[in-house]
């Protein structure tokens, strides 16, 4: 019964996705069509040839990061709780996407504590990557992320800080609909957000963003600490 409840929400979640799917896979594809066609025309205009193969190559990125999404997203939706060791958790989330960072010439700090609660690990992994992807993308000339871990009462907060370029009143309304992005083609597929909200109604948790334009963008995610009480069946 449980099972039949957590594969209903999984499909319902999946199904609302589908109509915007289809559309975020056709638009590449209607623009890989008519690159090929003008390639086709170029008459080996060298300069065309080259514009149209960087155009497709971008509609090729763009279809192929919404599918990536999805499949993580579908794959975990079913998986089990168990006592996670949120400290390491982070650390280990952080050292992965070390290199990225050091790329954007990002700093990150962390303010941790050993706190151990029972959730599903991959989810919260993967809500946390894309928290610290948008954090590292809204700061293309670099910065500092802060990553905060501490406990209040019956729940601990994840907090994650960035120096970025932070987001207008009206983006803020949009980032947890499915497809919105603000992100030029091809860099952002606009499921970040959506995933991670979904996620986190799945870990009983809560979001909550504050952010500010050219100051920078504050995400708190919440999780109730009581053992057995973080999961929903
Ligand atoms: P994507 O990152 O692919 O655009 P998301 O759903 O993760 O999709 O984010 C949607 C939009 O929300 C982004 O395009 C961006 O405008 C905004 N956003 C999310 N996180 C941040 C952040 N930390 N700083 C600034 N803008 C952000």
């Amino acid at each position: 019964h449980e099972a039949q409840l957590l594969q209903d929400h999984k499909m319902a979640a999946i199904g609302q996705l589908a109509a915007g799917v289809a559309h975020e896979i056709r638009n590449p594809l209607g623009l890989i069509r008519n690159y090929t066609f003008i390639m086709q025309r170029s008459k080996g205009d060298k300069a065309i040839l080259e514009e149209a193969l960087h155009r497709i190559n971008d509609s090729v990125e763009k279809a192929s990061k919404v599918i990536d999404n999805l499949l993580n997203f579908s794959r975990l939706t079913d998986e089990e709780t168990h006592p996670v060791n949120l400290k390491e958790m982070i650390e280990d989330v952080v050292e992965l996407n070390g290199k990225l960072m050091e790329n954007h010439h990002i700093s990150c700090q962390l303010i941790l504590k050993e706190i151990e609660i029972e959730t599903c690990e991959e989810s919260l992994k993967h809500i946390l990557i894309n928290l610290l992807n948008n954090a590292i993308d809204a700061m293309p000339e670099g910065g500092k992320i802060t990553i905060a871990l501490k406990e209040k009462k019956d729940t601990v907060q994840i907090k994650v800080i960035d120096q970025g370029y932070g987001m207008s009143e009206e983006t803020q309304e949009k980032i947890f609909n499915p497809f919105f992005t603000t992100k030029r083609r091809g860099q952002g597929t606009g499921l970040g957000c959506y995933i991670v909200y979904n996620e986190l109604v799945k870990l009983k948790g809560e979001i909550e963003v504050r952010s500010k334009e050219k100051v920078g963008t504050t995400v708190v995610i919440s999780l109730t600490k009581a053992e057995g009480d973080s999961y929903e069946k």
